[in-house]
């Protein structure tokens, strides 16, 4: 019987998404178009850099969920992540709010609304990345390889799933010649 809760992510927050919009215009008041797609792209980059940092510094330094992270490493397809409603609690009270409180309800909703369709993002490829098989070409594959050398050659590095751009700034890019995953995923 497959997890119904490794899956929620992807009914949760779809949801989440439009919600945070109609919540910005409705106690936001009126917010410039360019503010608002200001406020959501330095959210998704935020995420970028959160996806990072947690990472290298919480699930590699032997914190909070690091023994699922290590069950996660050593069976990538197994139906192990982050709880929804965890996920849920740490954007609500790590984002939103201080994001509404030191920003603006609107442009606050709007960079959290950025935070979580990052995470969307990053759920979703981290999925496939494990779940799909690819062949052995295109970006995809260039991707999945990103993930697969954190996996399997250099735990210390590729610790961004989405991007490689925080791993490149700190200096933690694992790289290996072009042909290994062979049998791997
Ligand atoms: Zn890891
Ligand atoms: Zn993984």
């Amino acid at each position: 019987m497959r997890n119904f809760g490794y899956y929620l992510d992807f009914i949760v927050f779809p949801i989440v998404l439009p919600c945070l919009v109609v919540a910005a215009h409705r106690f936001g008041g009126s917010i410039r178009p360019l503010d608002s797609a200001t406020a959501v792209f330095s959210g998704i980059f935020f995420w970028t850099f959160l996806e990072y940092a947690i990472h290298r510094f919480v699930l590699h330094a032997g914190l909070a969920f690091s023994a699922d992270h290590e069950a996660h490493h050593a069976a990538p397809k197994a139906e192990i992540g982050t709880p929804t409603w965890l996920t849920s609690l740490i954007l609500v009270f790590g984002i939103y709010i201080p994001a509404v409180l030191v920003l603006h309800v609107g442009l606050g909703l709007m960079f959290g609304f950025g935070v979580t369709f990052g995470y969307l993002v990053y759920s979703f490829a981290h999925y496939s990345l494990h779940q799909w098989n690819v062949s052995n070409e295109g970006i995809f594959y260039a991707w999945k390889r990103l993930h697969a050398l954190h996996h399997f050659v250099g735990k210390n590095g590729n610790f961004g799933v989405t991007s490689s751009l925080w791993d490149h700034i700190f200096g933690t890019v694992v790289e290996k010649k072009r042909g290994y995953l062979a049998g791997n995923n």
